[in-house]
C-alpha cells in the first residue's frame, strides 16, 4: 500500500468477491477461476482465495462425500477442491495464504490473543474477525504481486455461516471503495411444469446480499439456458444492475469453455472499466493455447474406456464424481490431447469384493485407475481388480492407496504371503507389507489427525531405464502426497526378485514413491505413492496420465 498525496490510502490492488445465490454447487469455483483467466489473459496478475465457512481448520478431515475432493497444496495445505480448479485454470502455485475457514481464522485470533497481540483489548467477533480475514486477503495479494485478487466465498448467500466473511468483505469495501467489486453468481431455474425461467430466487438472494450491506455489480446467471432480454430487464430493475453488467451463463458441455463465452459479453472489459483498471499487453499466446485446447475437448471422436474403481461416490440416491475431481480432469487433458474423448466410469470398489464374475466386466475397459482413499471398506475388491488388471494385461494405474493395493496384492499372489496387508487394514497381520510410517507412529496413538500426514511436494529419484523414468524423461521429480502409510522396506528386497519394481524413491531411498512391473511383463502397470493428478493441467497434461491412456489407446488397437 502506498499513501498518495491527499494522504487517502492508495490501494495497488483490486479485489473481486464471488458470491453464490440461490443454490449451492452453482459454479462459483469455475466463475472465479474464468474471470481469473480473462483477466490474466489482459496481462494482469490474478491470485484466488478461497474461502470456506465451515469450522474445519482444513478440509482434511473431512470425507469426500461431505465435502468433494480434498486438494493438496504445494506447502501441504489440505483445501477445497476448488484451489484445483484454481490453479489448473489460472497456472497459479497456491499456498496456505490462498485458503481460510472460519476454523483457521478464529484459530489465529484465540492464538494471538493468547500471545497478547490485542495488547489488553477485549477481542470481539466484530471487528477482530473480519479484519483477521482481510489482512489474510491482504497479504495473499502482496506475496502474489497481484494486480486482482479474486475471492469466493463459499456457500450460498442468507447462510449463517458465510456472513461473518461478508462483513469482511464490505468492510474492505468502504475501505477502498474503487477497488472492490462484487459478483454474485445465480441459479434461475425453470420448474419443468412451470415451463419459464424464473427470476424471483436470485431477486430474493440479491436482496439477501443487500442486506448485509453489499450491492453486487456483476450478475452471472446460471441457468440450463440462455436469458433472454425480457427477464435480464427484470432482474435488473429488481436487483439494481444495470442490464449490460447480467452475464448469461447457461450450461456447458465443457467447463473449459465459459472464460470464452465470458468474453463474448466482453466480462474482463466490463471488470476493468468498474475498477478502473487498465488492461497491460494481452497474453495472445495464452488464450490462443487456451482456446485450442476447449477445442479439443469437443474434438475426439474416438473414445477411451475408462474405469475408476472407488468407494465416495454416493451420497443419498445420487452419485457425485467430485470426490475425484483432479484425477477427472487430469485423464481429461491427457485424452483430450491424444485426440480422444474420454467415458468415465465409477465403479464401487465394495461390488467386486464377492462377486468374482464381476471382474470380467473389466475387459469392457481400456484401463482401470485406483484412486487414493482411506480405510477397510472396499480394499478386498480393489485387491481383487489390482489382480485381475495384472493378470490380464489392462493398463493399470494405482494412485497412492491404488500404489499400496498393488504392493499387497503382488505380496499375496506371487510371494504367496496369503495374509499380506496394509497396517491401517489390518493392525495385526504378520505380513504388514504396507506399513505405518515412523513418524505417524506417535500421532496414531494420540489420536491427532488434523493436518499432519506426510503431505505436499517431495522429491523422488527415478530409476535409470524404467517406465517412469521414460515417461517423464528426466531422473527428479517433485510430486505431492497425502499418506501415513508406506511400503514396508523389510519386504522390498523380496517383492523385487520375484519382479515387482521400485522405480521411484525418496532421495534417502527409504520411501517408496513408484512401484511398476517393466513394459516385457504388461503393457502398463504401474501406481505411485503420491497423486499426480493434482500437478495435470489443461495446458500441461500429466506425463503418467498419458502414458497410462496411450497404453489405454494401444489396448484398444
Ligand atoms: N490410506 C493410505 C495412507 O494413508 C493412502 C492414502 C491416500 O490414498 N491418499 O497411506
Amino acid at each position: 500500500m502506498k499513501k498518495n498525496k491527499n494522504k487517502e490510502v492508495k490501494q495497488n490492488c483490486k479485489y473481486i468477491f464471488v458470491v453464490g445465490g440461490v443454490i449451492s454447487g452453482v459454479g462459483k469455483g469455475i466463475t472465479s477461476s474464468s474471470l481469473g483467466l480473462i483477466l490474466k489473459n489482459r496481462g494482469l496478475s490474478v491470485t484466488a482465495i478461497k474461502i470456506d465457512p465451515y469450522i474445519n481448520v482444513d478440509a482434511g478431515t473431512m470425507n469426500p462425500t461431505e465435502h468433494g475432493e480434498v486438494f493438496v497444496l504445494s506447502d501441504g495445505d489440505e483445501t477445497d477442491q476448488d484451489m484445483g480448479n484454481y490453479e489448473r485454470f489460472l497456472e497459479l502455485k497456491l499456498t496456505k495464504i490462498n485458503y481460510m475457514t472460519t476454523g483457521r481464522v478464529y484459530q489465529s485470533v484465540i492464538e494471538r490473543e493468547r500471545n497478547l497481540e490485542y495488547k489488553g483489548k477485549c477481542v470481539e467477533v466484530v471487528p477482530h474477525i473480519p479484519l483477521e480475514v482481510i489482512g489474510r486477503i491482504k497479504k495473499a495479494g502482496v506475496e502474489a504481486k497481484a494486480d486482482v485478487v479474486i475471492i469466493e466465498i463459499g456457500g450460498t448467500i442468507g447462510e449463517y455461516q458465510n456472513m461473518i466473511f461478508l462483513e469482511a468483505a464490505r468492510m474492505l469495501k468502504i475501505e477502498f471503495p474503487r477497488d472492490v467489486i462484487f459478483v454474485m453468481v445465480s441459479y434461475l431455474p425453470t420448474p419443468s411444469k412451470v415451463g419459464e425461467m424464473k427470476t424471483k430466487p436470485t431477486q430474493t438472494a440479491v436482496h439477501m446480499l443487500n442486506s448485509s450491506g453489499i450491492q453486487a455489480d456483476i450478475l452471472i446467471a446460471r441457468a440450463d439456458t440462455t436469458l433472454d432480454e425480457k427477464r435480464k430487464e427484470k432482474l435488473a430493475m429488481s436487483c439494481s444492475v444495470v442490464v449490460e453488467r447480467i452475464i448469461s451463463a447457461p450450461d456447458v458441455d465443457s467447463v473449459y469453455d465459459i472464460p470464452m463465452n465470458f468474453e463474448k459479453e466482453n466480462l474482463s472489459g466490463k471488470i476493468c472499466d468498474i475498477l478502473n483498471l487498465k488492461s497491460k499487453k494481452p497474453v495472445v499466446k495464452l488464450w490462443n493455447k487456451w482456446k485450442t485446447f476447449a477445442k479439443h475437448a469437443h474434438n475426439g471422436k474416438e473414445i477411451v474406456k475408462i474405469a475408476v474403481i472407488g468407494k465416495y461416490f454416493e451420497t443419498g440416491d445420487f452419485i457425485l464424481s467430485d470426490s475425484y475431481l483432479s484425477v477427472i480432469e487430469a485423464i481429461k487433458y491427457s485424452a483430450y490431447a491424444q485426440n480422444r474423448k474420454p467415458i468415465i466410469s465409477w465403479l464401487s470398489a465394495v461390488d467386486f469384493e464377492k462377486d468374482k464374475n464381476k471382474l470380467k466386466e473389466l475387459k469392457k475397459y481400456d484401463g482401470v485407475i485406483v484412486p487414493g482413499g482411506f480405510g477397510s471398506r472396499g480394499v478386498e475388491g480393489k485387491l481383487n481388480v489390482v489382480k485381475f488388471a495384472r493378470e490380464n494385461k489392462i493398463p493399470y494405474f494405482g494412485l497412492c492407496y491404488g500404489m499400496q493395493m498393488m504392493v499387497i496384492e503382488y505380496a499375496r499372489n506371487v510371494l504367496n504371503l496369503k495374509d499380506a496387508n496394509t497396517r491401517e487394514v489390518n493392525s495385526k497381520t504378520e505380513n504388514p507389507v504396507i506399513n505405518i510410517m515412523e513418524s505417524q507412529k506417535e500421532n496414531i496413538i494420540n489420536h491427532r489427525y488434523g493436518g499432519n500426514m506426510r503431505l505436499g511436494e517431495y522429491k523422488a529419484i527415478l530409476k535409470p531405464g524404467s517406465v517412469a523414468h521414460a515417461v517423464y524423461g528426466k531422473v527428479e521429480v517433485i510430486e505431492r502426497h497425502r499418506h501415513r502409510y508406506e511400503v514396508n522396506p523389510n519386504y522390498i528386497l523380496q517383492l523385487e526378485n520375484a519382479g515387482l519394481v521400485f522405480s521411484g524413491r525418496s532421495p534417502d531411498d527409504r520411501l517408496m514413491e513408484i512401484t511398476e512391473l517393466p513394459k516385457s511383463v504388461h503393457p502398463f502397470f504401474l501406481g505411485t505413492q503420491f497423486h499426480p493428478e493434482f500437478l495435470a493441467h489443461p495446458l500441461a497434461p500429466h506425463p503418467l496420465f498419458t502414458a497410462f491412456v496411450k497404453a489405454c489407446i494401444n489396448k484398444k488397437k
